[in-house]
């Protein structure tokens, strides 16, 4: 519970300065960094800062974990929650980072531990989120949404989607939401889902990544990683979910001024 000891630690960690190689990374590493107001960027360096602290990260599978891979995650994790009332996703306490998907074996269950149910299916993968437990990255898979934005694809806003989508103890592709939020949300999400499955079902192309058609939770998280990493294409093919989104996240990414490289 969040109470007045994290509020004075949290106080004492955003006083110390942010470290310039930090702020270095965010510039080379997160277009989205540059175009966010000056009190946006403020907000962002310091839940970062707060993020950074308060999580428990490891590299695995002989990755060593920089400084750049722990600020280039936190600034995504913590766009997603910029405007929305949070305590830093309380439900992820570790974070463990691999270096590529080839690297991440079987997770063996040990004897103290309880069974956790992982949200993405078994085999290669570049991320998992579990209901309980650590959250897990692959940093090539990172790189490649790093070397491709605008693509739609974003394995951080995937898995921290699906953290969000925990928060009410229940996986199902809908985040905590008000009443008439809710329902609102119910019809046009479903309505979007059926569409995907259907275009994917008959083999078209389809704008949304078609391994959101997997199921309701995986639509959540997918639609998540195409409304912040391509906004605008995002509010052309699909304006209901857009606005949806939008209004769940409290942000507009598409109205962002572009900074002269042509990118949101
Ligand atoms: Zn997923």
């Amino acid at each position: 519970m969040f109470g007045w000891l994290a509020a004075r630690r949290r106080k004492k960690i955003i006083a110390s300065a942010f470290p310039p190689e930090w702020e270095e990374t965010l510039r080379q590493n997160v277009l989205f960094y540059p175009l966010l107001h000056d009190s946006e960027r403020l907000r962002l360096r310091e839940m970062i800062q707060i993020f950074i602290a308060e999580k428990k990260w490891e590299g695995c599978g002989g990755l060593l974990l920089t400084d750049e891979m722990r600020v280039t995650i936190a600034a995504m994790a913590c766009r997603l929650i910029l405007y929305l009332p949070h305590n830093y996703y309380e439900n992820v306490e570790t974070i463990l980072v691999y270096p590529s998907e080839l690297a991440l074996p079987e997770r063996k269950i040990g004897f103290f531990e309880t069974v956790m149910e992982p949200v993405e299916p078994s085999g290669p993968i570049s991320g998992q989120a579990f209901e309980q437990g650590p959250l897990i990255l692959v940093w090539e898979a990172i790189e490649q949404g790093l070397r491709t934005p605008g693509s739609g694809y974003n394995v951080v806003y995937h898995e921290f989607a699906h953290k969000l989508d925990m928060q009410d103890g229940r996986t199902d592709g809908t985040p905590p939401l008000s009443g008439s939020e809710a329902s609102d949300w119910i019809s046009a999400f479903s309505r979007e889902y059926s569409r995907l499955l259907s275009e994917v079902q008959k083999g078209k192309d389809t704008f949304l990544d078609e391994y959101g058609a997997t199921d309701e939770v995986e639509f959540f998280a997918v639609a998540t990683e195409h409304f912040f990493d391509q906004p605008r294409e995002t509010k052309r093919h699909a304006p209901q979910l857009y606005r949806l989104l939008k209004q769940y996240y409290r942000q507009d990414p598409a109205r962002q001024k572009t900074d002269g490289k042509g990118k949101t």
